[in-house]
């Protein structure tokens, strides 16, 4: 044993949760809904386009900021789906999946003693990410079971150190749209206290109720937003590992210089199948996929409440955050209960603390259930949380 020394920077950090309810759902032979990942197939179109590009050996690396190809595409879908003005040669950087682009934004553009504010519950990286650049993540609660997001609360956790905001909208794991209204109190907290505000969009098509607003459509915001994507989520293919950022372009430079240095680029071939994608696939296939999420939706939500637990249809994306105090066992919290369905029930959640500051008790009873599963696993998962139900009853 040797006493070797590590950066103090991770000792904060615990190991991911989500990946380690795979791990749980994997030998406990569960179903997991725990780590958002589709168990359908990529569209057809796409995987033959991967291959194309394999056999034309795209095999090198691409352009460090992005396949040309790609970048021109994503322009041009931020040209007629938003209205953005985007020049694919000064705005648009691809990486390694949305999780790249986040750790190499703030570490971009972060200073230390920085303060990112991320609206709570949120997603697992964000603080990490934060940390990773020498910035204090700073949380903003966010009241259940609505979660909206207050300007004045916004405002109070402000300091003359606050440099960003992230907002994820449709948001993981609570699966709340930011309406109009909410998005506009951001951009004039962001305008008066010239924040940068980085938007995770990572679910931008599968949204049921509501639209998605992009916040750098909204006046003054182009020039103090982030715009975090990628094409895991939209595609079904998280494997693959390609984000996207759209920044203004003094940003972009900095953005891209850490890109660089961090992983040189995200894989070529699948950089031009995702361009094929996006130029063939179109406005069509984001409606089918939110149809498709909105009947998979609706199997989870009533399989949930049919074996007692509590929860509400998300507006957005593909979670549900359900609690499930009901189903209980006395003094069993978030965690003990997330192995025990596991094991007992054979299905996989995400135990809510995760998804809240260490120490936080809010989460303590919630589970994060994904959908993002053929319509049949959401069916046996449905039966398996009832015969679960009906036996610790
Ligand atoms: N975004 C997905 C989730 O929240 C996948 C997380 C991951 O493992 N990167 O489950």
């Amino acid at each position: 044993m040797t006493n070797l020394r590590t950066a103090s920077r991770t000792h904060g950090f615990t190991e991911s949760v989500i990946r380690e309810m795979t791990r749980v759902a994997a030998s406990t032979g569960a179903l997991n809904l725990a780590q958002g990942f589709p168990d359908f197939p990529a569209p057809d179109l796409l995987k033959e386009a991967a291959c194309k590009a394999i056999r034309d050996d795209v095999n090198q690396y691409a352009v460090t900021w992005g396949a040309a190809s790609l970048r021109e595409e994503l322009a041009r879908f931020y040209q007629t789906w938003y209205g953005m003005p985007v020049d694919p040669k000064l705005h648009v950087t691809v990486t390694c999946g949305a999780t790249e682009a986040m750790a190499a934004i703030l570490l971009a553009l972060a200073d230390p003693g920085d303060e990112v504010v991320v609206p709570e519950p949120f997603y697992e990286n964000y603080g990490p990410d934060a940390t990773l650049a020498g910035a204090r993540p700073v949380f903003l609660p966010l009241t259940p079971p609505d979660f909206h997001l207050d300007p004045q609360r916004l405002e109070a956790v402000l300091t003359p150190r606050t440099r960003f905001l992230i907002l994820n909208t449709p948001n993981n794991p609570t699966g709340r749209v930011l309406t109009r209204e909410e998005a506009e109190g951001v951009a004039r907290v962001a305008r008066e206290r010239d924040l940068i505000v980085v938007t995770d969009e990572i679910y931008e098509h599968i949204i049921y109720d509501g639209e998605h607003l992009a916040l750098a459509t909204l006046d003054g915001m182009a020039e103090r937003t982030i715009v975090v994507s990628g094409l895991s989520k939209t595609f079904s293919v998280t494997g693959w590992r390609v984000g996207t950022i759209v920044a203004p372009e003094g940003l972009t430079r900095a953005i891209r210089k850490v890109h660089d240095f961090l992983t040189v680029g995200a894989p070529a071939p699948l950089q031009e199948a995702c361009a094929v994608g996006l130029r063939e696939l179109g406005a069509p296939y984001f409606r089918s996929l939110a149809t498709e999420y909105r009947e998979r939706r609706e199997v989870l939500v009533k399989g949930l409440q049919d074996a007692g637990f509590r929860c509400q249809a998300p507006q957005g994306a593909y979670y549900v955050m359900a609690d499930f105090s009901p189903l209980s066992r006395v003094g069993e919290d978030d965690t003990a209960f997330a192995h025990r369905l596991s094991r007992e029930g054979g299905v996989t959640p995400v135990p809510g603390s995760s998804f809240f500051r260490p120490g936080s008790d809010v989460g303590k009873t919630l589970a994060r259930f994904a959908f993002c599963k053929r319509v049949e696993t959401l069916h046996d998962a449905a039966a398996r949380l009832r015969e679960f139900a009906d036996s610790s009853a």
